[in-house]
């Protein structure tokens, strides 16, 4: 059995704020290195424990060179540094898909470190007039491979996002949302052994589970912020300008239409 880890930084444990998550913050953004580092570690660990044979990691955080490279698990590889348009490594050949260090789409009361894709450009996507954070795009592009999201964790609203829109998924809470930048945390050995165990359990019955769909067509609306400029549709003529903040584009596959919307 092989398990894809996506991991992000925002719903790591420990982490709260942004200078945790921005390279260019120094001594703090060292720090959230560190605890994305090891709440790596520790689901890895479960997803062995758990049954998986092969791990693969995605360090999916801004420009992936968040991890630190000489502490992590010898027994999984890793993805770092830019992909181009592969997203999901590996997926066609895995059984299942750990979302880790996840947050709520953009516009979540009281999330921390709430947003989808880009913080400053993109206020709100919609896949058929749902809307969806990267929880949803990262469940609806590994389902149009047939592989299920097995387990999502991050802060509370994070986790409940998830549930509502994968039934049945498996979610591990590690801290309390109060605020963008405000939380009640677990003890990082809490934190660590929650995800250590729900790895292990959603590995133990991934084999079977549902993978997410959308309905075919696909149609994706993005509203972008304030001021924040659209895309030339001079040489993207499958892209519709709803209005001066607004795209949408409809494709046979969502993996079709999320690349036709981001590039
Ligand atoms: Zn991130």
């Amino acid at each position: 059995m092989k398990i894809l880890i996506m991991v992000d930084m925002e719903g790591i444990s420990g982490i709260t704020s942004s200078d945790q998550v921005n390279a260019d913050s120094g001594r703090f953004y060292a720090e959230g290195r560190q605890y994305v580092t090891w709440e790596t570690n520790a689901c890895i660990d479960g997803c062995f424990a758990g049954g998986a044979d092969e791990v693969i990691v995605r360090d999916a955080h801004m420009y992936g060179k968040n991890l630190l490279w000489e502490q992590l698990d010898p027994r999984a590889q890793y993805v770092v540094g830019q992909t181009g348009d592969i997203r999901l490594p590996d997926i066609e050949s895995c059984d299942g898909v750990i979302l880790l260090g996840y947050h709520a789409m953009a516009g979540t009361p009281g999330a921390v470190l709430e947003h989808t894709m880009s913080s400053a450009g993109w206020q709100k996507l919609k896949v058929n007039g749902t809307a969806f954070g990267e929880i949803g795009i990262d469940a609806a592009y590994a389902g149009e491979y047939g592989v299920p999201v097995i387990l999502v964790s991050g802060d509370d609203k994070c986790c409940a996002e998830a549930r509502s829109l994968i039934p049945g998924v498996l979610t591990a809470q590690v801290k309390e949302a109060y605020s963008l930048c405000g939380a009640r945390l677990l003890s990082r050995e809490a934190a660590h052994a929650l995800i250590r165990r729900k790895s292990a359990e959603a590995a133990g019955r991934c084999l079977g589970q549902r993978p997410f769909s959308v309905a075919h067509p696909v149609t994706i609306t993005l509203e972008v912020t304030e001021r924040s400029p659209l895309p030339s549709l001079r040489n993207r003529p499958y892209l519709r300008c709803i209005d001066g903040h607004t795209i949408e584009v409809t494709a046979d596959s969502f993996v079709d239409a999320f690349w036709k919307i981001l590039l």
